[in-house]
């Protein structure tokens, strides 16, 4: 087996494998200290810094930093303008949180198949829900670079473009992942070339981790100073923009220093200084946590290619950011139940979104997704993250030859 140079000397330190762990240094304790005996707790100049770190990261020309994913969901369907009956398309195969932010502003959740290769939204499945639908019955779509496969949105923004659509790209799995464009350019995730805006999540298992903690990245002015105002509770201080007179407010000849206005209906979607804080501390390792990841991808991968038990499996691709490597394989339960009594806690990503008995009230059904339904039966998330080590990874490909001996 292939040995890492960083990481083959470390020994198996704990006596059980997660499928994702974060990974926090003296260096990353040191931050969240000095920010705790700072001025600020929450807003204070790390938000900021965090912000501008992440665009760069991204390549974005915003970022505006949020509790988590989820709100970072809802504040973008928000700002989008999502409403009551607008049909929004995503995919089953995703954490729930993707479709929810619709319905969080009333609007109706249309889900499209998945393509079983990429296990990512099919454009395929897309395209003919909206060739089939008068135009103007869609409003967007929210594809996912799911397990940290990068969704070409390129050709996603040209179906937008055609049905007048905006474009969520749900991008948790994916912070330094890309797709390679039609020009050959490396098109990251999250840099807002093609989707109006792009969200992440520092939940511990993802890349970066921040306790909680999401953001949204944009290209869009407009939409970024929407974001920032609906983050604490719609409201405004800006004396270009007021609504009430002056005189009202209490002032002479200008506002006075108090006041401010509450434009819209928004939320307490802050994040915290000291969780900025630890985000721009893992920041600062995120390119070493990627590029070990795709290490720990291409051990699984040619370790198990040629194995018969194995009915698909990621692989190696190019500007996968590997969040999660899966296999499909044959008898997925006895596999699953197996790592567990050698204390491996492989997951499996997802349980069609679909089929949750929320979704089912909707009126969906068992056949509506049947590419998802399929992976589903045979899908398991093997353990995946960057403090992995090769005898880690060695025990646990050596756990599933077993299982099939
Ligand atoms: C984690 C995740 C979210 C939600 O993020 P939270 O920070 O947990 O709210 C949304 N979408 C996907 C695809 C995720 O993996």
């Amino acid at each position: 087996m292939k040995l890492s140079k960083l990481y083959n000397n470390q020994i198996m330190t704990n006596n059980s494998i997660p499928y994702g762990r974060q990974n926090i240094t003296e260096e990353d304790i040191q931050a969240v200290i000095e920010t705790l005996k700072s001025d600020y707790l929450t807003q204070g100049p790390k938000i900021a810094e965090f912000e501008k770190a992440f665009a760069d990261y991204t390549g974005s020309k915003y970022a505006v930093a949020v509790a988590n994913g989820t709100a970072a969901l809802h504040l973008s369907t928000l700002a989008l303008g999502v409403q009551e009956g607008d049909k929004v398309i995503t995919t089953p195969i995703t954490f729930a949180a993707s479709a929810n932010c619709v319905r969080y502003c009333g609007g109706e959740v249309v889900f499209a198949d998945i393509d079983p290769e990429t296990y990512l939204l099919d454009i395929s499945s897309v395209k003919k829900l909206l060739e089939e639908a008068p135009k103007g019955t869609y409003s967007g779509i929210i594809p996912v670079d799911f397990a940290g496969r990068a969704v070409n949105l390129e050709e996603y923004k040209v179906l937008a473009k055609e049905y007048n659509l905006w474009l969520i790209e749900d991008a948790c799995h994916a912070p330094g992942g890309f797709f390679t464009d039609s020009k050959g350019q490396k098109q990251f995730c999250g840099n807002g070339n093609f989707a109006d805006l792009a969200i992440f999540s520092f939940h511990p298992v993802k890349h970066i981790a921040s306790g909680e903690g999401g953001m949204i990245t944009t290209n869009d002015e407009e939409l970024y100073q929407k974001l920032l105002q609906l983050r604490t509770h719609g409201i405004i201080k800006n004396d270009e923009l007021y609504s009430n007179s002056i005189e009202f407010a209490g002032g002479n000849h200008n506002y006075p220093g108090w006041y401010m206005e509450m434009q819209d209906l928004g939320f307490n979607y802050r994040l915290t200084d000291f969780q900025a804080a630890l985000g721009i501390s893992q920041l600062r390792r995120a390119g070493e946590g990627l590029n070990r990841r795709r290490q720990i991808a291409d051990i699984y991968y040619n370790e198990l290619k040629n194995e018969d038990f194995i009915l698909g499996q990621t692989g190696v691709i190019e500007g996968h950011a590997y969040h999660l490597y899966i296999l499909e394989v044959k008898d997925r339960l006895g596999l699953y139940n197996h790592l567990r009594d050698h204390k491996i806690f492989a997951q499996i990503h997802y349980i069609p979104c679909h089929l949750m008995p929320y979704y089912r009230d909707l009126g969906w059904k068992e056949g509506d997704m049947p590419n998802a339904e399929n992976y589903y039966i045979k899908c398991i998330s093997l353990p995946m993250f960057p403090t992995l080590t090769d005898l880690e990874i060695d025990f646990v490909i050596k756990k599933i030859r077993a299982f099939y001996e």
